[in-house]
Protein backbone atom coordinates (compact mmCIF):
# COMPACT_ATOMS: atom_id res chain seq x y z
CA UNK A 1 0.00 0.00 0.00
CA UNK A 2 1.02 3.19 -1.04
CA UNK A 3 1.00 6.21 0.95
CA UNK A 4 -1.96 8.46 0.37
CA UNK A 5 -3.47 5.90 -1.64
CA UNK A 6 -6.61 5.08 0.93
CA UNK A 7 -8.39 8.52 1.62
CA UNK A 8 -11.46 7.85 2.48
CA UNK A 9 -11.62 6.38 5.69
CA UNK A 10 -11.69 8.26 9.44
CA UNK A 11 -9.55 6.57 12.14
CA UNK A 12 -9.09 7.35 15.79
CA UNK A 13 -6.75 5.42 17.51
CA UNK A 14 -7.21 4.56 21.40
CA UNK A 15 -4.57 3.14 23.03
CA UNK A 16 -3.83 3.03 26.92
CA UNK A 17 -1.19 3.56 29.81
CA UNK A 18 0.18 2.91 33.27
CA UNK A 19 -2.32 0.98 34.46
CA UNK A 20 -4.94 -1.72 32.61
CA UNK A 21 -8.93 -1.82 33.72
CA UNK A 22 -8.61 1.99 33.27
CA UNK A 23 -12.05 2.39 30.81
CA UNK A 24 -10.73 2.08 27.35
CA UNK A 25 -13.88 0.15 26.62
CA UNK A 26 -16.31 2.68 27.96
CA UNK A 27 -13.97 6.00 27.08
CA UNK A 28 -14.21 4.50 23.35
CA UNK A 29 -17.65 3.43 23.28
CA UNK A 30 -18.46 6.82 24.82
CA UNK A 31 -16.85 8.85 22.26
CA UNK A 32 -18.81 6.51 19.63
CA UNK A 33 -22.13 7.80 22.00
CA UNK A 34 -21.46 11.28 21.03
CA UNK A 35 -20.16 11.18 17.35
CA UNK A 36 -23.29 9.43 17.05
CA UNK A 37 -25.53 11.76 18.41
CA UNK A 38 -23.58 14.36 15.77
CA UNK A 39 -24.94 12.27 12.77
CA UNK A 40 -22.06 9.85 11.98
CA UNK A 41 -21.96 6.17 11.42
CA UNK A 42 -19.81 5.13 13.89
CA UNK A 43 -17.99 1.78 14.38
CA UNK A 44 -15.46 0.52 17.14
CA UNK A 45 -13.05 -2.42 17.06
CA UNK A 46 -10.94 -3.76 19.88
CA UNK A 47 -7.45 -5.57 18.98
CA UNK A 48 -6.31 -7.74 21.67
CA UNK A 49 -2.86 -8.58 21.74
CA UNK A 50 -3.15 -12.41 23.35
CA UNK A 51 -2.56 -15.10 21.33
CA UNK A 52 -6.28 -16.84 22.19
CA UNK A 53 -8.29 -16.90 18.60
CA UNK A 54 -11.01 -15.76 21.07
CA UNK A 55 -11.90 -15.05 24.24
CA UNK A 56 -13.87 -18.07 24.41
CA UNK A 57 -11.57 -20.48 26.36
CA UNK A 58 -10.56 -18.08 28.79
CA UNK A 59 -11.82 -18.12 32.58
CA UNK A 60 -14.40 -15.31 33.39
CA UNK A 61 -12.11 -14.47 36.80
CA UNK A 62 -9.34 -13.51 34.73
CA UNK A 63 -10.97 -11.65 31.82
CA UNK A 64 -14.82 -11.20 32.47
CA UNK A 65 -17.47 -12.14 30.81
CA UNK A 66 -17.58 -13.39 27.08
CA UNK A 67 -19.86 -11.62 24.94
CA UNK A 68 -21.46 -13.11 22.26
CA UNK A 69 -22.65 -11.00 18.94
CA UNK A 70 -25.35 -11.69 16.88
CA UNK A 71 -23.48 -13.48 14.17
CA UNK A 72 -21.99 -15.85 17.09
CA UNK A 73 -18.94 -15.31 17.63
CA UNK A 74 -17.41 -14.87 21.45
CA UNK A 75 -15.69 -11.59 22.05
CA UNK A 76 -14.67 -9.74 24.87
CA UNK A 77 -16.64 -7.74 26.81
CA UNK A 78 -15.64 -4.49 25.36
CA UNK A 79 -17.82 -5.29 22.40
CA UNK A 80 -20.56 -5.32 25.28
CA UNK A 81 -19.78 -1.94 25.82
CA UNK A 82 -19.81 -0.80 22.52
CA UNK A 83 -23.12 -2.58 21.26
CA UNK A 84 -24.97 -0.99 24.22
CA UNK A 85 -23.91 3.04 24.20
CA UNK A 86 -24.24 2.90 20.62
CA UNK A 87 -27.36 0.83 20.13
CA UNK A 88 -25.82 -0.95 17.45
CA UNK A 89 -24.77 -4.62 16.67
CA UNK A 90 -21.51 -5.48 15.76
CA UNK A 91 -20.30 -8.51 14.10
CA UNK A 92 -17.01 -10.67 14.59
CA UNK A 93 -14.70 -8.32 11.99
CA UNK A 94 -14.88 -6.12 15.46
CA UNK A 95 -13.00 -8.19 17.62
CA UNK A 96 -9.54 -8.81 16.44
CA UNK A 97 -6.72 -11.29 18.28
CA UNK A 98 -3.10 -11.62 18.08
CA UNK A 99 -4.01 -14.98 17.42
CA UNK A 100 -6.24 -14.59 14.58
CA UNK A 101 -4.03 -12.31 12.63
CA UNK A 102 -0.96 -14.99 13.11
CA UNK A 103 -3.29 -17.55 12.30
CA UNK A 104 -4.12 -16.11 9.02
CA UNK A 105 -0.40 -15.24 7.87
CA UNK A 106 0.49 -18.74 8.81
CA UNK A 107 -1.83 -20.60 7.02
CA UNK A 108 -1.14 -18.01 4.09
CA UNK A 109 2.46 -18.81 4.57
CA UNK A 110 1.51 -22.20 4.33
CA UNK A 111 -0.64 -22.08 0.99
CA UNK A 112 2.32 -20.36 -0.26
CA UNK A 113 1.60 -17.24 -0.22
CA UNK A 114 4.91 -16.04 0.10
CA UNK A 115 6.99 -18.05 -1.73
CA UNK A 116 10.25 -17.21 -1.29
CA UNK A 117 9.93 -14.42 1.42
CA UNK A 118 10.72 -14.63 5.19
CA UNK A 119 7.26 -13.91 7.14
CA UNK A 120 7.95 -11.10 9.64
CA UNK A 121 6.46 -8.94 12.24
CA UNK A 122 6.89 -6.10 9.56
CA UNK A 123 5.64 -5.71 7.16
CA UNK A 124 3.37 -9.01 7.18
CA UNK A 125 1.48 -9.49 10.85
CA UNK A 126 1.48 -5.73 10.75
CA UNK A 127 0.17 -5.62 7.44
CA UNK A 128 -2.60 -8.37 8.49
CA UNK A 129 -3.18 -6.26 11.20
CA UNK A 130 -3.82 -2.96 8.88
CA UNK A 131 -5.92 -4.63 6.49
CA UNK A 132 -8.36 -6.03 9.12
CA UNK A 133 -8.82 -2.27 10.57
CA UNK A 134 -9.36 -0.91 7.31
CA UNK A 135 -11.80 -3.50 6.05
CA UNK A 136 -13.84 -2.57 8.84
CA UNK A 137 -12.89 1.31 8.15
CA UNK A 138 -14.88 1.67 5.29
CA UNK A 139 -17.99 0.02 6.30
CA UNK A 140 -18.47 3.70 8.63
CA UNK A 141 -17.83 7.59 8.18
CA UNK A 142 -15.56 7.32 11.47
CA UNK A 143 -13.54 3.93 12.97
CA UNK A 144 -12.81 4.24 16.71
CA UNK A 145 -9.79 1.42 17.22
CA UNK A 146 -9.07 0.34 20.56
CA UNK A 147 -5.70 -1.25 21.20
CA UNK A 148 -5.93 -4.06 23.96
CA UNK A 149 -2.77 -3.76 27.03
CA UNK A 150 -1.00 -1.23 28.34
CA UNK A 151 2.13 0.53 26.18
CA UNK A 152 5.08 -1.11 27.53
CA UNK A 153 3.51 -4.19 27.01
CA UNK A 154 5.90 -6.40 24.35
CA UNK A 155 2.47 -7.90 22.90
CA UNK A 156 1.01 -4.62 21.71
CA UNK A 157 4.21 -3.79 19.96
CA UNK A 158 3.13 -4.97 16.18
CA UNK A 159 -0.71 -3.34 16.61
CA UNK A 160 0.86 -0.10 17.84
CA UNK A 161 3.39 -0.39 15.48
CA UNK A 162 0.50 -1.43 12.54
CA UNK A 163 -1.59 1.78 13.88
CA UNK A 164 1.80 3.95 13.43
CA UNK A 165 2.20 2.61 9.65
CA UNK A 166 -1.61 4.04 9.04
CA UNK A 167 -1.02 7.44 9.58
CA UNK A 168 1.70 8.02 6.50
CA UNK A 169 -1.22 5.11 4.40
CA UNK A 170 -4.38 7.38 5.33
CA UNK A 171 -2.86 10.66 5.76
CA UNK A 172 -2.54 12.53 9.10
CA UNK A 173 -6.06 14.36 8.09
CA UNK A 174 -7.30 10.59 8.67
CA UNK A 175 -6.31 9.17 11.72
CA UNK A 176 -6.39 10.53 14.83
CA UNK A 177 -4.65 9.19 18.14
CA UNK A 178 -5.71 8.95 21.57
CA UNK A 179 -3.90 8.05 25.02
CA UNK A 180 -5.99 7.19 28.37
CA UNK A 181 -3.57 7.63 31.23
CA UNK A 182 -4.19 7.20 34.80
CA UNK A 183 -3.46 10.64 37.01
CA UNK A 184 -3.57 9.10 40.70
CA UNK A 185 -4.19 11.55 43.41
CA UNK A 186 -1.94 11.88 46.76
CA UNK A 187 -3.99 12.22 49.52
CA UNK A 188 -1.14 12.98 51.94
CA UNK A 189 0.31 15.88 50.32
CA UNK A 190 -3.49 16.65 48.41
CA UNK A 191 -2.09 16.92 44.65
CA UNK A 192 -2.38 15.16 41.52
CA UNK A 193 0.59 13.12 40.27
CA UNK A 194 1.74 13.56 36.25
CA UNK A 195 4.79 11.49 36.10
CA UNK A 196 2.79 8.23 35.22
CA UNK A 197 1.53 10.17 32.52
CA UNK A 198 4.90 11.50 31.05
CA UNK A 199 6.80 8.13 30.96
CA UNK A 200 3.32 7.07 29.63
CA UNK A 201 2.95 9.75 26.69
CA UNK A 202 7.03 9.18 26.46
CA UNK A 203 6.52 5.44 25.91
CA UNK A 204 4.42 5.79 22.86
CA UNK A 205 6.74 8.39 21.57
CA UNK A 206 9.62 6.30 21.59
CA UNK A 207 7.05 3.80 19.12
CA UNK A 208 6.64 6.77 16.76
CA UNK A 209 3.16 7.48 17.89
CA UNK A 210 2.67 11.09 18.99
CA UNK A 211 -0.73 11.15 20.86
CA UNK A 212 -3.08 14.01 19.84
CA UNK A 213 -5.29 13.82 23.04
CA UNK A 214 -4.47 12.31 26.34
CA UNK A 215 -7.38 11.33 28.47
CA UNK A 216 -6.73 11.37 32.03
CA UNK A 217 -8.80 9.35 34.26
CA UNK A 218 -8.46 10.45 37.76
CA UNK A 219 -10.87 10.68 41.12
CA UNK A 220 -11.56 14.53 40.31
CA UNK A 221 -11.42 16.87 37.41
CA UNK A 222 -7.87 17.61 37.21
CA UNK A 223 -6.83 21.62 38.00
CA UNK A 224 -5.55 23.53 35.20
CA UNK A 225 -1.87 23.55 36.39
CA UNK A 226 -1.79 19.96 36.33
CA UNK A 227 -3.25 20.20 32.89
CA UNK A 228 -1.16 22.60 31.71
CA UNK A 229 1.88 20.46 32.97
CA UNK A 230 0.64 17.21 30.71
CA UNK A 231 0.19 19.53 28.21
CA UNK A 232 3.51 20.95 28.26
CA UNK A 233 5.66 17.62 29.04
CA UNK A 234 3.24 15.25 26.82
CA UNK A 235 3.59 17.93 24.25
CA UNK A 236 0.00 18.33 23.42
CA UNK A 237 -2.46 21.17 23.01
CA UNK A 238 -3.45 22.19 26.89
CA UNK A 239 -7.65 21.64 25.14
CA UNK A 240 -6.65 17.95 24.06
CA UNK A 241 -5.52 16.98 28.24
CA UNK A 242 -9.13 16.06 28.55
CA UNK A 243 -10.07 14.88 32.60
CA UNK A 244 -12.08 11.90 32.85
CA UNK A 245 -12.95 11.75 36.53
CA UNK A 246 -14.72 8.67 38.21
CA UNK A 247 -18.59 9.05 37.71
CA UNK A 248 -21.48 7.04 39.50
CA UNK A 249 -21.95 5.59 36.70
CA UNK A 250 -20.81 4.74 33.22
CA UNK A 251 -23.20 6.13 31.25
CA UNK A 252 -22.45 9.52 32.74
CA UNK A 253 -19.08 9.28 30.43
CA UNK A 254 -20.37 10.74 27.45
CA UNK A 255 -21.74 13.63 29.30
CA UNK A 256 -18.61 13.77 31.12
CA UNK A 257 -16.38 13.98 27.96
CA UNK A 258 -19.13 16.27 26.21
CA UNK A 259 -18.50 19.02 28.85
CA UNK A 260 -14.67 19.41 27.73
CA UNK A 261 -15.23 19.67 24.09
CA UNK A 262 -13.37 16.52 23.59
CA UNK A 263 -16.09 15.00 21.14
CA UNK A 264 -15.24 18.23 19.04
CA UNK A 265 -11.43 17.79 19.21
CA UNK A 266 -12.00 14.52 17.83
CA UNK A 267 -13.80 15.77 14.54
CA UNK A 268 -11.37 18.79 14.37
CA UNK A 269 -8.38 16.48 13.90
CA UNK A 270 -9.70 14.59 11.80
CA UNK A 271 -11.23 17.30 9.60
CA UNK A 272 -14.58 16.61 9.92
CA UNK A 273 -17.62 19.35 10.45
CA UNK A 274 -19.53 19.22 13.41
CA UNK A 275 -22.65 18.14 12.59
CA UNK A 276 -23.82 15.60 10.25
CA UNK A 277 -27.27 16.07 12.00
CA UNK A 278 -29.85 13.80 10.49
CA UNK A 279 -33.40 12.55 12.65
CA UNK A 280 -32.27 9.57 13.49
CA UNK A 281 -29.09 10.72 15.60
CA UNK A 282 -31.24 13.12 17.30
CA UNK A 283 -33.75 10.70 18.38
CA UNK A 284 -30.81 9.01 19.90
CA UNK A 285 -29.29 11.50 21.81
CA UNK A 286 -33.05 12.32 23.36
CA UNK A 287 -33.61 8.81 24.15
CA UNK A 288 -29.82 8.49 25.82
CA UNK A 289 -30.35 11.73 27.64
CA UNK A 290 -33.75 10.73 28.68
CA UNK A 291 -32.19 7.16 29.76
CA UNK A 292 -28.85 8.97 31.64
CA UNK A 293 -31.13 11.27 33.51
CA UNK A 294 -33.51 8.13 34.85
CA UNK A 295 -30.13 6.90 36.37
CA UNK A 296 -30.36 9.24 39.14
CA UNK A 297 -31.37 7.40 42.42
CA UNK A 298 -34.77 6.56 42.72
CA UNK A 299 -36.72 6.36 46.35
CA UNK A 300 -37.65 3.38 45.18
CA UNK A 301 -35.09 0.40 46.13
CA UNK A 302 -34.59 -3.15 45.21
CA UNK A 303 -32.14 -5.60 45.88
CA UNK A 304 -31.58 -7.56 42.93
CA UNK A 305 -29.69 -10.92 43.92
CA UNK A 306 -26.85 -12.34 41.42
CA UNK A 307 -26.51 -15.95 41.96
CA UNK A 308 -23.40 -17.62 40.37
CA UNK A 309 -19.51 -18.96 40.96
CA UNK A 310 -17.70 -16.30 39.42
CA UNK A 311 -19.04 -13.26 41.68
CA UNK A 312 -15.67 -12.43 43.31
CA UNK A 313 -14.94 -10.75 39.61
CA UNK A 314 -18.32 -8.96 39.05
CA UNK A 315 -16.84 -8.17 35.33
CA UNK A 316 -17.99 -12.04 35.07
CA UNK A 317 -21.80 -10.98 34.59
CA UNK A 318 -21.22 -7.62 33.27
CA UNK A 319 -24.40 -7.98 30.71
CA UNK A 320 -26.27 -9.27 33.04
CA UNK A 321 -25.33 -6.25 35.37
CA UNK A 322 -26.26 -3.86 32.99
CA UNK A 323 -29.18 -5.22 31.99
CA UNK A 324 -30.84 -4.83 35.50
CA UNK A 325 -29.83 -1.10 35.12
CA UNK A 326 -31.46 -0.91 31.59
CA UNK A 327 -34.61 -2.27 33.08
CA UNK A 328 -34.89 -0.74 36.26
CA UNK A 329 -33.66 2.83 35.16
CA UNK A 330 -37.16 2.53 32.67
CA UNK A 331 -39.09 1.48 35.63
CA UNK A 332 -37.52 4.35 37.83
CA UNK A 333 -36.16 2.49 40.45
CA UNK A 334 -33.18 2.19 41.39
CA UNK A 335 -31.52 -1.99 42.20
CA UNK A 336 -28.47 -2.66 44.33
CA UNK A 337 -26.89 -5.68 43.00
CA UNK A 338 -26.23 -8.28 45.71
CA UNK A 339 -23.41 -10.88 44.58
CA UNK A 340 -24.37 -14.27 45.94
CA UNK A 341 -21.49 -16.79 45.80
CA UNK A 342 -24.22 -19.94 44.76
CA UNK A 343 -21.30 -21.90 46.85
CA UNK A 344 -22.06 -20.10 50.08
CA UNK A 345 -25.48 -21.11 49.03
CA UNK A 346 -24.61 -24.95 49.32
CA UNK A 347 -23.02 -23.74 52.79
CA UNK A 348 -26.19 -22.73 53.97
CA UNK A 349 -24.65 -19.01 54.70
CA UNK A 350 -26.51 -17.05 51.96
CA UNK A 351 -28.73 -14.60 52.92
CA UNK A 352 -31.98 -15.17 50.27
CA UNK A 353 -34.01 -13.44 52.09
CA UNK A 354 -33.25 -10.32 51.77
CA UNK A 355 -33.56 -10.20 47.85
CA UNK A 356 -36.42 -9.14 46.14
CA UNK A 357 -35.17 -10.40 42.88
CA UNK A 358 -33.25 -13.42 41.73
CA UNK A 359 -31.15 -14.05 38.80
CA UNK A 360 -29.07 -17.45 38.31
CA UNK A 361 -27.27 -16.49 35.29
CA UNK A 362 -24.90 -18.81 32.65
CA UNK A 363 -21.99 -20.46 33.80
CA UNK A 364 -19.59 -23.61 33.23
CA UNK A 365 -18.73 -26.23 35.40
CA UNK A 366 -19.96 -27.96 38.07
CA UNK A 367 -18.64 -25.86 40.99
CA UNK A 368 -21.62 -23.98 43.01
CA UNK A 369 -24.18 -26.29 40.06
CA UNK A 370 -25.64 -27.27 43.94
CA UNK A 371 -26.47 -24.02 45.26
CA UNK A 372 -27.63 -22.38 42.30
CA UNK A 373 -30.09 -25.77 42.37
CA UNK A 374 -31.19 -24.69 46.17
CA UNK A 375 -31.11 -21.17 45.42
CA UNK A 376 -33.69 -21.63 42.90
CA UNK A 377 -35.94 -23.77 44.51
CA UNK A 378 -35.84 -21.32 47.13
CA UNK A 379 -37.15 -18.33 45.00
CA UNK A 380 -40.07 -20.92 43.46
CA UNK A 381 -40.98 -21.83 46.75
CA UNK A 382 -40.89 -18.33 48.47
CA UNK A 383 -42.72 -16.86 44.68
CA UNK A 384 -39.60 -14.49 44.87
CA UNK A 385 -39.27 -13.38 41.13
CA UNK A 386 -36.45 -15.22 39.15
CA UNK A 387 -34.73 -15.21 36.03
CA UNK A 388 -32.66 -18.00 35.02
CA UNK A 389 -29.99 -17.69 32.43
CA UNK A 390 -28.48 -20.51 30.37
CA UNK A 391 -27.16 -23.05 33.19
CA UNK A 392 -29.72 -21.02 34.96
CA UNK A 393 -32.81 -22.58 33.00
CA UNK A 394 -31.03 -25.76 33.32
CA UNK A 395 -30.98 -25.73 36.90
CA UNK A 396 -34.58 -24.87 36.82
CA UNK A 397 -34.75 -27.47 35.22
CA UNK A 398 -33.25 -29.96 37.37
CA UNK A 399 -34.73 -28.50 40.42
CA UNK A 400 -38.51 -28.68 39.21
CA UNK A 401 -37.71 -32.83 38.29
CA UNK A 402 -36.04 -33.49 41.66
CA UNK A 403 -37.83 -31.89 43.85
CA UNK A 404 -41.46 -32.13 42.12
CA UNK A 405 -41.85 -34.50 39.63
CA UNK A 406 -39.80 -36.48 42.16
CA UNK A 407 -37.05 -37.30 39.86
CA UNK A 408 -34.49 -37.81 42.40
CA UNK A 409 -31.06 -36.92 41.68
CA UNK A 410 -31.83 -35.98 38.07
CA UNK A 411 -29.19 -34.15 37.00
CA UNK A 412 -27.28 -32.54 33.89
CA UNK A 413 -25.03 -34.64 31.75
CA UNK A 414 -22.78 -31.93 31.87
CA UNK A 415 -22.69 -32.96 35.87
CA UNK A 416 -23.30 -36.12 36.20
CA UNK A 417 -22.77 -38.40 32.95
CA UNK A 418 -24.54 -41.47 35.33
CA UNK A 419 -27.54 -39.99 36.14
CA UNK A 420 -30.80 -41.87 36.12
CA UNK A 421 -32.36 -38.75 35.02
CA UNK A 422 -30.50 -36.68 32.50
CA UNK A 423 -33.19 -33.97 32.01
CA UNK A 424 -30.24 -31.79 30.42
CA UNK A 425 -28.23 -33.60 27.97
CA UNK A 426 -25.85 -32.85 24.81
CA UNK A 427 -27.29 -32.48 21.10
CA UNK A 428 -26.46 -35.15 19.35
CA UNK A 429 -24.39 -32.72 17.39
CA UNK A 430 -22.34 -31.94 20.02
CA UNK A 431 -21.41 -35.51 20.69
CA UNK A 432 -17.90 -36.65 20.73
CA UNK A 433 -16.59 -33.40 20.29
CA UNK A 434 -13.16 -33.27 20.99
CA UNK A 435 -12.18 -29.48 20.41
CA UNK A 436 -13.46 -26.98 23.38
CA UNK A 437 -12.97 -23.74 21.22
CA UNK A 438 -16.02 -21.91 19.00
CA UNK A 439 -17.95 -25.62 19.08
CA UNK A 440 -21.15 -24.27 20.90
CA UNK A 441 -24.62 -23.15 19.95
CA UNK A 442 -23.50 -19.40 19.36
CA UNK A 443 -25.19 -16.65 18.51
CA UNK A 444 -28.51 -15.59 16.57
CA UNK A 445 -31.52 -18.50 17.09
CA UNK A 446 -35.25 -17.89 16.48
CA UNK A 447 -37.53 -18.53 19.55
CA UNK A 448 -41.39 -19.15 18.87
CA UNK A 449 -43.33 -17.94 21.71
CA UNK A 450 -46.41 -19.30 22.74
CA UNK A 451 -49.31 -16.96 23.10
CA UNK A 452 -50.95 -15.98 26.22
CA UNK A 453 -48.01 -17.05 28.62
CA UNK A 454 -45.79 -14.80 30.57
CA UNK A 455 -42.84 -14.45 28.33
CA UNK A 456 -44.93 -13.49 25.05
CA UNK A 457 -46.59 -10.76 27.12
CA UNK A 458 -43.72 -9.42 28.60
CA UNK A 459 -42.34 -9.25 24.65
CA UNK A 460 -45.48 -7.75 23.75
CA UNK A 461 -45.01 -5.13 26.34
CA UNK A 462 -41.88 -4.03 25.12
CA UNK A 463 -43.20 -3.79 21.40
CA UNK A 464 -41.45 -7.05 20.43
CA UNK A 465 -43.16 -9.56 18.30
CA UNK A 466 -45.37 -11.96 20.31
CA UNK A 467 -45.20 -14.76 17.95
CA UNK A 468 -41.09 -15.28 16.97
CA UNK A 469 -37.89 -13.65 18.85
CA UNK A 470 -34.20 -13.97 17.98
CA UNK A 471 -31.70 -13.78 20.88
CA UNK A 472 -27.95 -14.89 21.06
CA UNK A 473 -27.01 -18.50 22.79
CA UNK A 474 -24.25 -19.66 24.36
CA UNK A 475 -24.37 -23.01 25.25
CA UNK A 476 -23.47 -26.93 24.60
CA UNK A 477 -26.68 -28.64 26.43
CA UNK A 478 -30.50 -28.92 26.04
CA UNK A 479 -33.27 -29.88 27.70
CA UNK A 480 -34.11 -33.57 27.45
CA UNK A 481 -37.30 -33.63 25.20
CA UNK A 482 -37.82 -37.44 26.93
CA UNK A 483 -38.96 -35.29 30.65
CA UNK A 484 -40.90 -32.63 28.93
CA UNK A 485 -44.48 -34.35 29.11
CA UNK A 486 -42.94 -34.87 33.03
CA UNK A 487 -42.29 -31.28 33.59
CA UNK A 488 -45.70 -30.14 31.68
CA UNK A 489 -47.81 -32.18 34.16
CA UNK A 490 -46.05 -30.82 36.86
CA UNK A 491 -47.41 -27.50 35.95
CA UNK A 492 -44.03 -26.60 33.91
CA UNK A 493 -45.01 -24.39 30.61
CA UNK A 494 -42.62 -24.02 27.63
CA UNK A 495 -43.37 -20.87 26.42
CA UNK A 496 -40.49 -20.32 23.87
CA UNK A 497 -39.55 -23.64 21.32
CA UNK A 498 -36.85 -23.24 18.71
CA UNK A 499 -39.33 -23.10 15.17
CA UNK A 500 -39.66 -26.83 14.76
CA UNK A 501 -40.22 -27.54 18.19
CA UNK A 502 -37.23 -29.58 18.87
CA UNK A 503 -35.45 -27.13 21.63
CA UNK A 504 -36.83 -25.49 24.41
CA UNK A 505 -35.27 -21.78 24.82
CA UNK A 506 -38.08 -20.31 27.85
CA UNK A 507 -39.73 -21.77 30.74
CA UNK A 508 -42.40 -20.32 33.15
CA UNK A 509 -43.57 -21.31 36.26
CA UNK A 510 -47.46 -19.27 35.77
CA UNK A 511 -48.62 -20.04 39.82
CA UNK A 512 -45.53 -17.71 40.49
CA UNK A 513 -45.25 -13.87 40.58
CA UNK A 514 -42.13 -14.11 38.39
CA UNK A 515 -40.52 -17.64 37.43
CA UNK A 516 -38.89 -17.50 33.91
CA UNK A 517 -35.51 -18.80 32.66
CA UNK A 518 -33.70 -19.02 29.19
CA UNK A 519 -31.68 -20.89 27.24
CA UNK A 520 -30.25 -17.78 25.20
CA UNK A 521 -28.94 -15.06 27.10
CA UNK A 522 -30.95 -11.62 27.18
CA UNK A 523 -28.55 -9.80 28.67
CA UNK A 524 -26.63 -9.44 25.20
CA UNK A 525 -29.45 -7.69 23.74
CA UNK A 526 -30.71 -4.69 26.41
CA UNK A 527 -29.89 -1.94 25.62
CA UNK A 528 -30.11 1.58 27.42
CA UNK A 529 -33.37 2.88 25.31
CA UNK A 530 -34.60 -0.41 24.75
CA UNK A 531 -33.88 -2.55 28.08
CA UNK A 532 -34.76 -6.55 27.39
CA UNK A 533 -38.46 -7.19 28.40
CA UNK A 534 -38.24 -10.07 30.35
CA UNK A 535 -35.36 -8.01 32.49
CA UNK A 536 -38.40 -5.21 32.33
CA UNK A 537 -40.59 -8.44 33.68
CA UNK A 538 -38.21 -9.16 36.43
CA UNK A 539 -37.97 -5.45 37.88
CA UNK A 540 -41.32 -4.91 36.96
CA UNK A 541 -42.66 -8.00 39.22
CA UNK A 542 -39.79 -7.61 42.04
CA UNK A 543 -41.09 -3.66 42.43
CA UNK A 544 -44.88 -5.33 43.19
CA UNK A 545 -43.68 -7.58 45.50
N1 LIG B 1 -22.74 -25.12 30.62
C1 LIG B 1 -24.03 -25.04 30.00
C2 LIG B 1 -24.00 -25.50 28.56
O1 LIG B 1 -22.96 -25.51 27.95
C3 LIG B 1 -24.60 -23.64 30.10
C4 LIG B 1 -23.81 -22.62 29.33
C5 LIG B 1 -24.14 -21.22 29.72
O2 LIG B 1 -24.74 -20.98 30.75
N2 LIG B 1 -23.74 -20.27 28.91
O3 LIG B 1 -25.01 -25.83 28.00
Amino acid sequence: MMPGKIEKVKIVCLTGGVISSLGKGITAAALGNLLKRRGYSIGIMKLDPYINLDPGTMSPFQHGEVYVTADGVETDLDIGHYERFLETDFTKSHNVTAGQIYDSVIRRERAGDYLGKTVQVIPHITDEIKSRILSVAKNFDLLIVEIGGTVGDIESLPFLEAIRQLKREIGQKNIAYLHLTLVPFLETTGEFKTKPTQHSVASLREIGIHPDVVLCRSKKNLDEEVREKISLFGDVELESVVSVPDVSSIYNVPNILKESGFDIRVLELLSLPLEKTNESAEKFGKEWDKFASSLLPHEEKIRVGIVGKYVGLHDAYKSVAEAVVHASAKKNVSSELVWIDSEAVERGIADLAQLDAMIVPGGFGERGVEGKITAIKYARENSLPFLGICLGLQCAITEFARNVCMLPGAHSVEFDEETKYPVIHIMDAQKGLKQKGGTMRLGVYPCRLRKNTIASMAYLKADYSEEEVFERHRHRYEVNNAYRDRLAENGMIFSGLSPDGLLVEIIELPKHKYFVATQFHPEFRSRPTSPHPLFLGLIEAAIKK
